[in-house]
């Protein structure tokens, strides 16, 4: 699974790094830090990968298969 965050539509409002602490971080301004980024999900946080993206109000975060 990937995981992608657009930065342009994150906002702070910091829901995802609380649903997916093992995963994302935020940065000193309450932005999550990965935003603009695109990587692979380590195997075993699958699950907070797909918290954090339904968590998002501004569909910040996109998972995908590949
Ligand atoms: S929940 Fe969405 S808007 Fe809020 S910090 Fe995370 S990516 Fe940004």
């Amino acid at each position: 699974m990937f995981i992608s965050i657009d930065g342009a539509r994150c906002m702070g409002h910091g829901r995802c790094y609380a649903m997916a602490e093992r995963l994302l971080t935020d940065d000193d301004e309450g932005f999550v830090a990965e935003r603009g980024r695109s990587w692979e999900v380590p195997e075993g946080l699958t699950s907070e990968a797909e918290s954090a993206a339904h968590a998002c109000p501004e569909s910040a975060i996109a998972v995908r298969d590949s």
